[in-house]
């Protein structure tokens, strides 16, 4: 097992340049951190998946885990940039050459940003068959309409992974054809029948509503075949899951060194409230739910890497994590009573921050689910 040492610590050297008072400042305005985000890429840390030929470093997921958990333990935020990670494997896997060629050198150094992945609509979250944004063929171009929601990022990015229907969900044997993805590049875009509309929410995330309006694209926009989008992205989802459950580990593990330092330092009763086993228990069982969350992302990533099917491991490495750092960032606010709600010390925008991993990018319920039908062989239930 490979722990990347080296990635971490040059991870960590990096996030030194941004502690509390630059998210707060963030968070407080809603403002994108785009120099953090800016700091990453030109470290080279968020082109690590693209392989060198295009002018990324080729690393493998293992690498690209260690490097958002470590941005995560180090109080700092991996979710103004991660999409760029995995949207890109739907490019470099399905993409033609000459779209490999035309984005992949680009977005390595940072000339061009993927950040924006279009696929929840209103009315269709959790099930994506029922996406109704439409992209209908017309000579050379496909023409765009209808509506997506929580595009995070999509004011800062260049290019826009979309999902779009090209044939309706009745049409083919089963619900999830006719589906099809588009890199839809937004600097032609702007203004010529794609909207976008800021969305305020529980934390700071850049996040989106999108409109699309008789959207003019060229035909070359569309990655593979048409129909077969939704496999595209399905390909790409064990990395997500991955990639997310490695952020939650950072999330968990920064919330445990914050609350064993604080229960050694805040005296009550004349004593550190540490030394109550009502205060170390907690943070105990977090430790231990978090290590072994840890041990699951690992496993998950050397299936990956080593080209094994993985889909049980990323999801339960989604799972696992995801229910570790919020169980910890509710194990850290109770232990800091009630400096936990102040914002200088962090534990309130981590908290916030957190508690999107068991919804984003696909809920607890969806995971429990999938294990339960594909692992296990249990009934299908919708
Ligand atoms: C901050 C933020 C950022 C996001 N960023 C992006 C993004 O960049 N791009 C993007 O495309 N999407 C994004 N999303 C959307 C996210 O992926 C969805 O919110 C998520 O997939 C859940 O879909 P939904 O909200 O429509 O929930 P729904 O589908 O409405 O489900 C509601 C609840 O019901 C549960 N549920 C539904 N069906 C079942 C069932 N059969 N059995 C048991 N439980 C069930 C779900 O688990 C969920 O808890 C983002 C969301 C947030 C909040």
């Amino acid at each position: 097992m490979q722990d990347h040492q080296d990635i971490r610590d040059a991870v960590a050297a990096l996030c030194q340049d941004f502690p509390g008072p630059y998210w707060q400042e963030k968070d407080r305005n809603r403002a994108y951190p785009g120099e953090f985000v800016a700091a990453l890429t030109e470290a080279g840390f968020l082109g690590c998946l693209i392989p060198e030929e295009f002018g990324g470093s080729g690393l493998g997921i293992g690498e690209a885990s260690a490097i958002l958990e470590e941005v995560h333990r180090q109080g700092c935020n991996g979710g103004a940039c991660h999409a760029q990670m995995y949207t890109m494997g739907t490019l470099l896997r399905h993409g033609s050459t000459a779209q490999k060629h035309l984005y992949l050198p680009d977005i390595a150094s940072g000339a061009l940003r993927l950040q924006a992945f279009a696929v929840t609509e209103p009315t269709s979250g959790t099930d994506t068959s029922r996406i109704q944004t439409t992209a209908k063929r017309h000579g050379d171009d496909y023409i765009i309409n209808g509506q997506k929601v929580w595009t995070s990022r999509a004011e800062h990015s260049d290019l826009m992974l979309l999902l779009a229907r090209t044939a309706a969900r009745e049409v083919g044997p089963k619900p999830h054809d006719g589906m099809s993805v588009f890199l839809l590049d937004m600097r032609h875009a702007s203004g010529r029948g794609l909207t976008i509309k800021p969305l305020r929410a529980m934390l700071n995330h850049a996040t989106t509503e999108v409109f699309f309006d008789n959207l003019r694209i060229p035909a070359a926009s569309l990655i593979g075949e048409e129909g077969r989008g939704f496999r595209y992205i399905l390909d790409g989802m064990n990395a997500e899951r991955i990639l997310i459950a490695s952020e939650a580990v950072g999330d968990a593990r920064w919330f445990i060194e914050k609350a064993t330092t604080y229960a050694c330092e805040r005296r009550v009763f004349d004593r550190e409230i540490g030394k109550n086993q009502g205060i170390q228990f907690p943070i105990a069982k977090s430790y231990a739910e978090t290590e072994a969350a840890a041990l699951m992302v690992t496993k998950a990533a050397e299936r990956f890497d080593q080209g094994e099917p993985c889909g049980p491991e990323a999801n339960m490495a989604k799972l696992l994590a995801s229910e570790a750092s919020w169980a910890a960032a509710d194990m850290c606010m109770q232990t800091f009573g009630g400096f936990g709600f102040a914002e200088e010390y962090d534990v309130e925008r981590k908290f916030r921050e957190t508690r999107l991993f068991r919804i984003a990018p696909v809920s607890t319920n969806l995971v429990l689910s999938y294990i339960a039908e594909h692992v296990l062989g249990l009934p299908r239930s919708f």
